[in-house]
């Protein structure tokens, strides 16, 4: 019996005392069908009118989807991307100075004597087998390398054979500039780790050992950064073995100097972006150990913009194991006031316990920590808020760290609850920025609006910077986000502040966004 019949029955049994089969006249039961029908029709007239009330006086309220979620639902590509490059962020906690200039920045700098500190730059564009057969490609001068980009000093001291295989910068044909831009960043399909570790950095070669031009970039770094709402950064750049224009050596001490001075100045404060570096130590060389006492010290001398140390170079080199330091860093707590770590472990293909061993290090945060899950009890050791895992997605899916999205345990650390924020790493060589990382977090990850603002929340809550600086950098993040959410929610897209004047190579060839849309 259905719900109607139920009713019919109901009114029949109560207001009538028949029964539907009961041995009443046929008139009697006429006059009934036509009385019930018309009492049912009454009935359910009154019942639909009164159910609306019923419902939301007695059932629980539905909670209305979060705006931003009926926002993913509709929005193409392009708003998706222009909504999240107008975001504010906070910080970008991992990024290798170096790395992080595009081609295009490297060659207006390095073309550029005025801004440059008046260094002038050759690279090679032929190979005439110069040092005949047998050379070490390994070594410090590979003989078969194009692109290696040496400065005036060096190139001067090189036999007539060498010279002719180098080319002023300057003076390249569009076909050699455009093939010298490529060989910077990973362009190609088949290029990945392999050409990323043993032949960008050997190629950008005296370029990364110019104090002017590193400092230049951090500042490049904080305009663009600023314009995709980023209000800190913290990069990895060094201040030893760089030379001046003449070929002699500048002092440690010295390169802090430029660095500092080239922060003080007017369009550097004028990004609104706080700016502190982290020292790099290569952790395989052979020296490692006491090239680490010396950067603890000099990073203690420079707190006031070094705010940490970090560890770098391939990890499936085994001899750069993370329990190596240990006791080298013991010795130094002894004497020295800490100095916060966020060391590279587990970018690697391998499980095996570099994240655990990096943790007993003294590691506040983890770089990439792809391996992390196959590591069940750290873990649940960094579930408690104190360890951060600095995620780099676009990285680790060039590096090949990963093959697809969905391999990548970013997800599963997001939501147990171990702290995470997202960065660029080498974002010049592989052609994005931040707003790219946001991106594929958002369109591989559906991240809800609670867990993209707490990704930026976190980047600026475990930066290395000093405490009172950190809490006025999360105030004005919080004020910032309330009204880009009021503002967008008022007048949508028009609300931006900024949008992308280009897309990188990256987000164009993953997500087919290649031309940003004339505004
Ligand atoms: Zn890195």
């Amino acid at each position: 019996m259905n719900i109607v019949q139920h009713i019919r029955r109901h009114i029949y049994k109560r207001h009538f005392n028949v029964h539907t089969n009961s041995n009443s006249t046929l008139k009697n039961k006429r006059h009934i069908n036509r009385y019930v029908n018309h009492y049912f029709q009454l009935f359910v007239f009154v019942g639909y009118t009164l159910i609306p009330f019923a419902t939301k006086a007695d059932a629980p309220i539905k909670p209305k989807p979060h705006w931003f979620e009926s926002f993913k639902q509709q929005a193409s590509n392009t708003a998706l991307y222009n909504f999240l490059y107008a975001l504010p962020k906070g910080g970008d906690l991992h990024h290798h100075l170096g790395g992080s200039g595009f081609s295009h920045w490297w060659y207006t700098l390095a073309t550029d004597e005025k801004t440059n500190g008046g260094y002038r730059y050759y690279t090679k564009v032929f190979i005439k087998q110069c040092h005949g057969y047998g050379n070490n490609e390994f070594g410090r001068n590979p003989q078969l390398l194009l692109f290696k980009t040496i400065q005036h000093s060096h190139y001067a001291a090189l036999n007539d054979c060498e010279k002719s295989e180098y080319r002023d910068l300057v003076t390249l044909s569009d076909e050699q500039k455009s093939a010298w831009m490529n060989s910077i960043r990973l362009d190609k399909p088949f290029e990945g780790r392999a050409e990323f570790f043993e032949k960008h950095w050997s190629r950008l070669g005296d370029l990364n050992r110019n104090p002017i031009i590193m400092a230049e970039l951090l500042v490049k770094n904080m305009q663009a950064f600023a314009k995709e709402g980023l209000r800190y950064i913290e990069a990895q750049t060094n201040a030893k073995g760089v030379v001046k224009s003449d070929g002699s050596q500048y002092s440690p001490d010295e390169v802090v100097d430029i660095f500092r001075q080239r922060l003080a100045q007017e369009d550097a404060i004028a990004t609104g972006v706080t700016a502190r570096l982290q020292y790099a130590l290569l952790r395989f060389l052979p020296n490692a150990e006491q090239e680490l006492e010396w950067i603890y010290r000099f990073v203690d001398k420079h707190r006031d913009i070094y705010v940490g140390i970090n560890m770098v170079g391939r990890e499936d080199n085994d001899k750069g194991y993370p329990l190596r330091f240990l006791s080298t860093l013991r010795k130094l707590r002894q004497r020295i006031p800490n100095i916060p770590l966020a060391i590279h472990a587990g970018e690697v293909d391998e499980p095996n316990f570099h994240v655990r061993d990096t943790l007993l290090l003294g590691a506040n945060r983890i770089g990439h920590g792809v391996n992390l899950i196959d590591d069940p009890a750290t873990m649940l050791l960094m579930r408690n808020e104190r360890y951060l895992v600095e995620i780099n997605l676009v990285s680790n899916l060039l590096l090949e760290y990963v093959d697809e999205y969905h391999q990548h345990p970013f997800p599963e650390y997001l939501r147990t609850g171990i702290p995470v924020a997202l960065s660029t790493d080498d974002r010049g060589m592989w052609d994005s920025n931040m707003t790219d990382e946001y991106f594929v977090a958002v369109k591989e990850f559906n991240l809800s609006w609670q867990e993209l603002t707490g990704l930026a929340e976190n980047s600026l809550k475990h930066g290395f910077v000093d405490e009172q600086t950190k809490r006025a950098l999360l105030a004005n993040y919080h004020s910032r986000i309330k009204v880009f959410e009021q503002t967008f929610l008022d007048q949508g897209a028009k609300s931006f502040p900024q949008t992308p004047s280009r897309y990188g190579k990256f987000i164009c060839r993953q997500y087919a966004l290649c031309q940003p849309p004339k505004n």
